[in-house]
């Protein structure tokens, strides 16, 4: 297949037909005969022959490029559809969702301005609506597509500053003159920015730290606030944790309370959280980047309290089964996005706003936006939101089953009872010093890793190295599950044989 033109337009439509139904029936053969999730390839074979593409030489033909790309990446790719990818939060995806992914990226709809999207706008507003009464916000809530939950919490965050920067101080400070010399107004950015803080559990998702560094709140602004055995935020300790920043002057902008931590799964307790947040008024933001697929499960009542939220993330990537990227930060109050509006005369003048042209761009921290919404859209009109909910309900149910096993298999110690669908365990073998095992369950990982049989990931817990299922594919059973935890001890008990006789 060579080009007449390379671009898209009335003459070439039937070359684009070809050309990505080409494309995608090479995917199609590589998902129907891959036999392992990863080939095990190590990256300075691979670096290599990339290494050697001359990029000031094309091929100049569709086909010759396809097989290339068949040798430097489809080839060797991580498969997550594969029912032992057992590792991180990355779905197999949903077959309407890749249809929403060829038409959008095709039409390459803009969702910045109406003008350069039309019913796309229209399309992923209806979603956020769809997605916020889901969670039960209420009337006035709004929200937007982002490129993932990393941006959505900044988002959020950055709109629960903004409100902290905006009110007046609070009433024990209020007998003080502000930095302005002003009673009850608000002080001063500079003189509140460093005396923010963000309380968060130690198992919040670590784009929160990153957030507060961005938003140039001080380096100690996220305070950790201790958990219970199940590593669920302990509501009597954030009771304390924001008495304590009363007490030192300082000003708590947003409890983030995780509704599906990346380790455990574990769900803070929102209802109690936000009845702490309503009461001390601090902002309260529910990371659902993972557990938001309750929301269409049979589990939905795991979110109660979601609906006492400020703000949400919701990665559709994850829970949702939908390709990258696809996520959304949802408000209570729509009017605080006002915080990310910014004009531009050649954009989304002020003028439009008042006309009322839908610009989605006046809600979003990016300006070109990608129509994302189209994916989730197709995934709800063809197989609907029970659809989903149940293919992440078998997930769940399979965690549970896992969980059943783990605990009772002599050779694994297991963390905590899942309440989504990870699983925390460890290689254990009596008489091995914690250290030895710390080595043991390391190599377990990489050997399992390089053999391409499966892909589990790692952690750490309490200082000591851990492995880690992530599931999220409902075609893994639980004889996948046996098999990868009899590779896993198998690897690990050789290693340990060898340390032995190191050691000796
Ligand atoms: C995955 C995850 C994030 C980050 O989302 P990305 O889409 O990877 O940017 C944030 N919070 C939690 C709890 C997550 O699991």
């Amino acid at each position: 297949m060579t080009f007449t033109s390379p671009l898209l337009g009335a003459e070439t439509a039937g070359f684009y037909r070809d050309l990505v139904a080409a494309g995608a029936g090479r995917v199609a053969d590589r998902i129907a005969a891959a036999d392992r999730p990863f080939t095990g390839i190590t990256p300075d074979r691979l670096a290599g022959e990339v290494a050697a593409v001359d990029l000031d030489r094309p091929l100049g033909d569709a086909t010759a490029a396809l097989d290339e790309l068949d040798d430097l990446y489809l080839r060797d790719a991580v498969y997550f559809h594969h029912p032992r990818y057992l590792a991180h939060l990355n779905c197999p995806v949903a077959i309407p969702a890749l249809l929403g992914e060829a038409v959008l990226s095709a039409v390459n709809s803009s969702l910045d301005t109406w003008d350069q999207s039309a019913g796309g706008t229209l399309i992923e507003r209806r979603l956020i609506a769809w997605t916020a009464g889901r969670l039960g916000l209420g009337p006035a809530a709004d929200g937007v597509f982002t490129s993932g939950g990393t941006q959505s919490n900044l988002q959020a965050l950055l709109l629960a500053r903004e409100e902290a920067l905006a009110r007046p101080p609070a009433e024990e400070t209020l007998g003080r003159p502000a930095a302005d010399g002003a009673l009850g107004r608000a002080p001063a950015r500079a003189d509140v920015l460093p005396r923010l803080r963000v309380l968060a559990s130690a198992h919040g998702h670590f784009s929160v730290v990153k957030a507060a560094r961005l938003l140039g709140l001080a380096e100690d602004a996220v305070i950790e606030v201790p958990c219970d055995r199940d590593r669920r935020m302990r509501p009597g300790a954030l009771a304390r944790a924001l008495d304590r920043c009363r007490r030192q002057d300082l000003v708590p902008m947003a409890v983030v309370a995780t509704a599906g931590t990346t380790d455990f799964g574990g769900i803070d307790p929102l209802p109690e959280i936000a009845e702490l947040c309503a009461r001390a008024g601090v902002w309260l933001h529910v990371d659902a980047a993972y557990g938001c697929g309750l929301l269409v499960s049979r589990r939905r009542h795991l979110l109660d309290g979601v609906e006492r939220a400020d703000s949400v993330t919701v990665d559709y990537h994850k829970s949702f089964f939908q390709p990258v990227s696809s996520s959304a930060v949802l408000v209570r109050d729509g009017a605080v996005l006002r915080h990310v509006t910014y004009h531009a005369d050649y954009l989304n003048p002020a003028r439009s706003a008042a006309e009322g042209v839908p610009n989605q761009v006046d809600k979003s921290l990016q300006t070109t936006r990608r129509f994302d919404a189209l994916k989730l859209w197709l995934t709800l009109r063809i197989m609907g939101a029970d659809g989903v909910g149940e293919l992440f309900d078998a997930v769940l149910d399979r965690a549970a089953e896992a969980w059943t096993l783990l605990d009772a298999d002599p050779r694994f110690t297991v963390v905590v009872r899942p309440r989504l669908s990870t699983l925390v365990f460890r290689y254990t073998s009596p008489g091995a010093s914690a250290a030895a095992l710390d080595r043991a369950n390391l190599h377990a990982a990489a050997a399992l890793s390089a053999s391409g049989a499966a892909v589990v990931a790692t952690t750490v817990v309490d200082g000591r190295h851990h492995l880690k299922f992530t599931l999220l594919n409902p075609r893994t059973t639980i004889r996948d599950i046996a098999d990868v935890l009899d590779l896993l001890a198998g690897h690990a008990r050789d290693h340990l044989g060898d340390d032995l006789a190191h050691a000796s």
